[in-house]
């Protein structure tokens, strides 16, 4: 039993509202949330993310990131 009020708040869909179900994600073990309205996608990955990107010294980082992949 995976505990997980505790680290996701996402009851509603950011794209529509729809209401989010939980969804085990066995690659990472860990559970993020599925919409049962338009089957929009949440995890703790993308939360993390977006998380990340709020910042303004978040997004610089994660821009500068993808700018040396580019490179490589
Ligand atoms: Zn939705």
């Amino acid at each position: 039993m995976v505990t997980h009020s505790t680290y996701i708040a996402q009851d509603r869909c950011l794209r529509c509202g729809g209401f989010m179900v939980p969804e085990e994600i066995r690659e990472v073990n860990q559970l993020g949330w599925r919409c049962v309205m338009c089957g929009e996608h949440i995890d703790p990955l993308i939360l993390e993310h977006r998380r990340q990107m709020a910042t303004p010294e978040g997004a610089r980082q994660l821009i500068a990131k993808r700018e040396k992949a580019k490179l490589n």
